[in-house]
């Protein structure tokens, strides 16, 4: 349950951010890898290439495993989707190397099996942020390079040397505007991701904001998950401000915003809802519970120093929602809670179905 929600505030996230169907798609790039292998043995006989017939089975095998290690949990599909790349890199490189030594003495050009180098190239930028994807590719590119020069220089035929010399050049131009184009759409594609991440994240405290708690709040009702609701609204903040300064004010905004956070427990998240309030959306809770998590947080947000601010209160409503119970209304009674809490005198909980807990 609440799978999707983060313990901790929004960051900027990751470049690749694997999600279920990503892992789908993964699993069809194993089996379509497999089978591409699998014709590429089968094109071949009864003749097959003294490389391809050990190291096609071993890259169907490691992917069939990484696959298999994925769907026990015993991986993530980031590091399941980088085993992948690793074995196809190093397989397209030995068998670029390869070729070299197998290729009949009058070849003119480079072997098919070339045409792949695009798709891993294309694929570093998919699988790794663009930084690393760029590494990444230069040192396939780098590789290829020295690949190509030695050959070049040492083993092949010096009737097909022009030629191949030509058909490598543009093999690896290829190479390298592949990479320019790929590391200048990561660095954009970077770029948009940043930008949604600080569309959902409040600027001051680093919360999430009250589009992101929204949103949150729509994905759990569509997916029928219950969950509790805690709004808290600090007491008489305004005098804070007005004792102390804004700046102070904001200081303090950034203590409850940690305070909340460090209380939160697995699969909960914590938002900024606007000004001096706050919401919690925590996984469904026993009224206990959510009464000792506040209980905890109330204490430390008590004893919280901030320049000359020495603690503050505040005031909580909680609501529990229904399976698919529109959010609003959970929010209104959460709402209603808090405000009958302020009603009673502040530093209070009040539960949305009027089971009240004084908590001096
Ligand atoms: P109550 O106990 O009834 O909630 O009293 P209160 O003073 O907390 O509530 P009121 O709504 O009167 O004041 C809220 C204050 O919160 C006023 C506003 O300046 C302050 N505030 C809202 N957002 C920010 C912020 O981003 N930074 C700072 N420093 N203050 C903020
Ligand atoms: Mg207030
Ligand atoms: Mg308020």
């Amino acid at each position: 349950m609440f799978k999707f929600l983060r313990r901790s505030a929004p960051t900027v996230p990751e470049p690749v951010s694997w999600h279920a169907g990503q892992g789908r798609m993964f699993m069809t790039l194993v089996w379509l890898a497999c089978l591409a292998c699998g014709a590429a043995l089968i094109s071949q006989a009864p003749h097959f290439d003294p490389l391809d017939v050990w190291a096609l089975p071993l890259l169907s095998l490691i992917m069939l495993s990484l696959q298999l290690l994925l769907s026990a949990g015993q991986l993530t599909l980031q590091t399941a989707v980088t085993g992948a790349f690793a074995g196809t890199a190093a397989y397209v490189l030995l068998a670029l190397n390869h070729q070299f030594n197998v290729m009949p003495r009058t070849s003119w050009t480079l072997m098919e099996n070339t045409y792949w180098f695009a798709v891993l190239y294309a694929a570093a930028f998919l699988v790794f942020p663009p930084r690393q994807a760029t590494r990444l590719a230069a040192a396939i590119l780098i590789l290829s390079v020295l690949i190509c020069t030695y050959h070049l220089l040492f083993t092949v035929s010096p009737l097909t040397r022009t030629h191949l010399t030509g058909a490598s050049v543009q093999f690896l131009l290829v190479g390298g505007v592949m990479t320019v184009i790929q590391a200048t759409l990561g660095v954009q594609r970077m770029r948009l991701l940043e930008s949604h991440t600080a569309a959902y994240t409040d600027t001051l405290t680093g919360l999430a904001n009250r589009r992101a708690a929204e949103e949150r709040l729509s994905a759990l009702t569509r997916q029928g998950e219950t969950y509790t609701l805690v709004l808290f609204d600090l007491d008489h903040f305004k005098r804070v401000n007005d004792m102390h300064g804004h700046a102070t004010g904001d200081l303090v905004l950034r203590g409850v915003a940690q305070v909340a956070l460090g209380h939160l427990p697995q699969g909960g998240a914590a938002a900024r809802w606007g000004g001096e309030e706050f919401l919690l959306i925590l996984p469904e809770q026993r009224d206990r519970h959510v009464r000792s998590l506040l209980d905890a947080m109330r204490l430390e947000l008590r004893h919280q120093r901030h320049g000359n601010v020495s603690g503050v209160t505040a005031c909580f409503g909680v609501a529990t929602a229904h399976a698919g119970e529109d959010p609003e209304r959970v929010l209104e009674r959460a709402d209603a809670a808090m405000y009958t809490a302020k009603q009673k005198g502040r530093n209070d909980v009040h539960l949305a179905d009027l089971r009240r807990t004084q908590m001096g």
